[in-house]
């Protein structure tokens, strides 16, 4: 049987199209299969932010973030970037003091980034409610719309990226079957398949978090910077229970792009009017005039949960040829550029550009 292609990836999301793309650029033909059920991709917020929760989260989104800004000026209009930076705010002194710790964390790690006082901060947005102890300015943070940054992605290649609308439904290391019944054969395989990647392998630990968005009518020049609660860590990323915490985006429309909730273990796409209650009263708690505004659209994703939530990046432990790049919780668009980077060089015997330990599966003990 001939082969269809160098490295067949499944799934063509921000995460499969930067691996797509980072392949072909280490010279391998590639054919990506996707059949449009739809991910996470299309449903993020598309915020890009150096996260340290952890020191190999700081790495991979720092590094990834210099990808993306050398990608920007090459992108094309319709990928949305803006480089809006983001004011992580603090409500009281102890949120002032985790504003402090972060600065010291991401300085060390040569990030910049600045406090910003209560009036400093009245100043830069007038529309925050007026008793904020003050904010971490981060200016090197910005956004863009990935599911055309996925499709660009995709196109960058031409000659060795190859796409096709179908599902994969099974893979025997090195060949995937469709669900047109045809087998397609390459070296090796790549999943990168979102939340769906439980389907193929379900010994893979990954767990839906649900999330619910909400975008305003346009209302150019309301908030500038990307906004996001200090307490966004602990409430929304540690907590086990469901949470939202206060998360607002200024899109390059004019819009205002309202987040943001989680939800473990539910994978129905219905919004939870609940839920969005909950979210938008924070909203409204942080920027009092937000209720004034029309909304034109409530939508809900799925992010893919790894138990430390960082992604699993690297060979399957037990499936010669199969590679993973799956686990992407809510970073993926930030980190895909560094994710594809380090699972290329893994698979074509390169020099990782960060140490591949901290994402490999054989963290997991269901995987090593
Ligand atoms: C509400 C919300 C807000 C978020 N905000 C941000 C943010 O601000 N910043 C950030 O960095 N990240 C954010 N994220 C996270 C980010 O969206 C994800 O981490 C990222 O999109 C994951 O990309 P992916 O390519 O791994 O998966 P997906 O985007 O889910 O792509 C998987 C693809 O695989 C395809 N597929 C699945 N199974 C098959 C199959 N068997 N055969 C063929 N095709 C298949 C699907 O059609 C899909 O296109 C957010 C997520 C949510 C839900």
């Amino acid at each position: 049987m001939s082969k269809d292609a160098d490295v067949i990836v499944i799934g063509a999301g921000i995460v499969g199209a930067a691996c797509a793309h980072a392949l072909a650029q280490a010279g391998q033909r590639v054919l990506v299969l996707d059949d449009h059920r739809g991910g996470a991709t299309a449903a993020g917020m598309g915020h890009l932010v150096v996260m340290d929760d952890n020191p190999a989260e700081l790495a991979l989104s720092h590094h990834s973030l210099e990808q993306w800004r050398g990608w920007v000026p090459h992108m094309p209009a319709d990928c949305a970037w803006s480089a809006c930076g983001t004011l992580w705010l603090a409500a009281n002194a102890p949120e002032m003091d985790a504003a402090l710790e972060k600065q010291a964390r991401l300085q060390a790690y040569g990030v910049a980034a600045e406090m910003v006082s209560a009036s400093a901060l009245q100043a830069l947005e007038p529309v925050l409610r007026k008793d904020l102890t003050g904010a971490l300015k981060v200016p090197g943070d910005g956004l863009v719309y990935a599911p055309n940054a996925a499709q660009w992605l995709l196109n960058q290649y031409p000659q060795a990226i190859q796409v096709r609308q179908v599902a994969a439904v099974d893979v025997e290391e090195p060949r995937v079957r469709l669900s047109t019944g045809e087998w397609l054969k390459a070296d090796a395989v790549v999943l990168a398949s979102g939340i769906y990647a439980t389907q193929i392998c379900p010994e893979l630990p990954i767990r839906p978090k649900k999330g619910q968005l909400l975008i305003t009518d346009r209302y150019p020049g309301t908030v500038h910077h990307q906004l996001v609660e200090l307490g966004y860590v602990t409430s929304a990323h540690h907590a086990q229970g469901p949470s939202v915490a206060f998360n607002v985006q200024p899109r390059p429309t004019g819009q205002l792009l309202i987040g943001s909730s989680r939800q473990f273990d539910d994978t129905s796409v219905d919004l939870d009017p609940h839920m969005l209650a909950r979210m938008l009263q924070r909203a409204q708690h942080y920027l009092p005039g937000i209720g004034d505004l029309n909304a034109i659209r409530c939508w809900t994703g799925l992010r893919a949960a790894t138990p430390d939530s960082l992604p699993i990046l690297g060979a399957h432990p037990q499936r010669p040829h199969l590679w993973l790049a799956v686990g992407h919780e809510g970073l993926g668009i930030t980190t895909a550029p560094g994710s594809a980077q380090i699972l290329a060089a893994l698979m074509t015997g390169a020099t990782p550009p960060l140490d591949p330990a901290p994402y490999s599966a054989t963290r997991f003990a269901e995987l090593s």
